[in-house]
C-alpha cells in the first residue's frame, strides 16, 4: 500500500510551525507496512487543497490529511475533499449531540460555527476525537482510503494510533512491517563511507542501505519490509553484519546510542569516572554528556577555563608554557588535562583548547585549529585538529571528537 499525507494550513507554508504531524504518522504507518512515497503540505485555499488531492489520488491509496478541521471559516479541509470527491456534507445529528455535550462539560454553550465540524462527508464515517472539538473522518472512494485527522498534534496522536491504526490494519490485511537499523559511524566522512559500500548501495531493494551526514557524523539506515518483525530484523542482520566487515572500524554505535550514550555505557562497564576542561568549548562538551539521563554515574566534574589566568590558577598550567606555546598548543591541552585529572582524581580528563573564530587567529594558528587531550590511566595523549565551519560547526565538531576519543 502506497500512502501520501497532506499537511493543511499556511501556518506550515510560512516556516511558523513545522510539519511533525507528517513525521509522527510516517512513524507510525511504516510499522504497519505502509509505504509513504509523499508529504504534501498546502495552505488553507480549497482550490489549492483539491489540486494535492487530485496528484495524491493518482499515486496513493492512503491518504492522510491533517488540519483544517477546526470552526472557522479558513477550515476547509472537509468542504475541499467532499469537494473533490464530488460528495455531499451532512449534519450528523449523533455528533452533533455529542459535541453539545463537551461544551456542556465546560459549562458552555455550543458557538454555531462548531455545527460545521460534525459534517460528516456522505459515506464516511467519524473517527471519535477525545480531546478536542473536531471529530475527524474516514471515507472511502474510489479504492482510496482518506483519513481527515485535527491539526493540534495530542488530539491527532492519540487518533492515530486508537483510530487510524486499526482501519489500516483491516484495509492492508496480511500484515506488514517497516523496520529500520542506523549504524552510527564516526572518524570517516560521507563520500568516503560510500566509496567504501558504493557496491552494496547499488544493488539494494529490501533492505535498503542509506547515507545520512551531520556535524561530522555519518549513520547508515538499513530499512527492510516484511511479515513480522523477526523477518524483517533476519533481512536487516546480514547487510549489518556486511556493512560492520567494510566499516566496522568506524562503527561505533547503533539506533539511538549517539556519541554521549556511548561514552557513558563505556565508563559505566568498566566503573570508570570522567571530568572536562573546556576553553573553545565553553562547556558544550559538560552539556553533551549530562543530556545523558544517568550520567551522574560516570562525569564527575568540568572547568570552563577561557582565560590563561584561569588556566593556571585553576589547573596548574604553568605560565610559561603558556608564554611560549600559548593556551592554544598541544602543550598546553596536555597540561590541562593532566591537571584536571589530577584535582578531580577522576579516571579520565579531557581538555579541548582551540581558536573557535571568527577571530583570534593568525598566521600560525588559524580558525579551526583544536587540541584536544586525554588523560587516562595509561598516561596522556593528545591529538591536533584543523575543522572547517563556523563558531558553533568547529565548537560541535571538537566536543564530538573529544566524545569520540573515550569511544575508540
Ligand atoms: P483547530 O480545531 O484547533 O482549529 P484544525 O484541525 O483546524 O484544529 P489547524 O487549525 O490546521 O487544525 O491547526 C491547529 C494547530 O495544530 C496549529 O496551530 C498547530 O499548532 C498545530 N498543527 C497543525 N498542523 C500541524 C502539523 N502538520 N504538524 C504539527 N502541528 C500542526
Ligand atoms: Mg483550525
Amino acid at each position: 500500500m502506497r500512502g501520501e499525507i497532506i499537511g493543511v494550513g499556511t501556518e506550515l507554508l510560512l516556516g511558523q510551525i513545522a510539519n511533525t504531524n507528517a513525521q509522527y504518522i510516517s512513524d507510525k504507518l511504516a510499522l504497519e507496512g505502509v509505504s509513504i512515497f509523499y508529504h504534501q503540505a498546502v495552505g488553507d485555499n480549497q482550490d489549492r487543497i483539491k489540486q494535492v488531492l487530485s496528484i495524491a489520488h493518482l499515486r496513493s491509496e492512503i491518504i492522510v490529511l491533517t488540519g483544517g478541521l477546526g470552526p472557522t471559516d479558513d477550515d476547509l479541509t472537509r468542504e475541499s475533499v467532499a469537494d473533490f470527491l464530488n460528495r455531499k456534507l451532512e449534519l450528523d445529528a449523533n455528533a452533533l449531540r455529542k459535541l453539545e455535550q463537551f461544551f456542556a462539560g465546560y459549562g458552555r454553550e455550543m458557538p454555531s460555527n462548531n455545527r460545521k465540524q460534525v459534517m460528516l462527508i456522505e459515506g464516511g464515517r467519524f473517527l471519535e476525537n477525545p480531546r478536542g472539538t473536531a471529530p475527524g473522518q474516514y471515507v472511502e472512494a474510489d479504492g482510496r482510503h482518506y483519513f481527515l485527522l485535527p491539526g493540534p498534534p495530542t488530539e491527532l496522536r492519540a487518533m492515530v494510533t486508537d483510530q487510524v491504526i486499526p482501519i489500516i490494519r483491516s484495509i492492508v490485511g496480511q500484515q506488514m512491517t517497516i523496520r529500520s537499523r542506523v549504524l552510527r559511524l564516526f572518524g570517516i566522512g560521507e563520500s568516503a563511507m560510500e566509496l567504501e559500500i558504493s557496491d552494496i548501495l547499488k544493488n539494494q531493494a529490501n533492505p535498503t542501505v542509506a547515507p545520512l551526514a551531520s556535524e561530522g557524523e555519518v549513520t547508515l539506515r538499513i530499512t527492510a519490509k516484511a511479515g513480522s518483525e523477526n523477518e524483517a530484523y533476519a533481512l536487516i542482520d546480514p547487510v549489518e553484519a556486511q556493512l560492520r566487515q567494510r566499516l566496522g572500524k568506524y562503527i561505533y554505535g547503533i539506533d539511538d546510542e549517539i556519541l554521549p550514550v556511548a561514552v557513558g555505557k563505556r565508563l559505566s562497564a568498566r566503573g570508570q569516572t570522567v571530568s572536562l576542561v573546556e576553553s573553545c568549548t565553553g562547556g558544550l562538551l559538560a552539556s553533551m554528556i549530562t543530556d545523558i539521563p544517568g550520567s551522574s554515574g560516570y562525569f564527575k566534574q568540568s572547568w570552563v577555563t577561557y582565560d590563561n589566568e584561569a588556566k593556571s590558577a585553576q589547573l596548574g598550567v604553568p605560565k610559561e608554557l603558556l608564554l611560549t606555546h600559548g593556551a592554544v598548543s598541544e602543550e598546553c591541552a596536555r597540561s590541562m588535562a593532566e591537571g584536571a585529572r589530577s584535582r578531580s582524581g577522576s579516571d579520565w580528563a579531557i581538555s579541548i583548547t582551540g581558536i573557535a573564530g571568527p577571530g583570534g587567529a593568525t598566521q600560525e594558528k588559524p580558525v579551526g585549529l583544536v587540541y584536544i587531550a586525554v588523560a587516562g590511566p595509561d598516561g596522556t595523549t593528545a591529538k591536533e585538529f584543523r575543522f572547517r565551519g563556523d563558531r558553533q560547526q568547529i565548537r560541535i565538531r571538537a566536543a564530538k571528537n573529544a566524545l569520540y576519543s573515550l569511544v575508540k
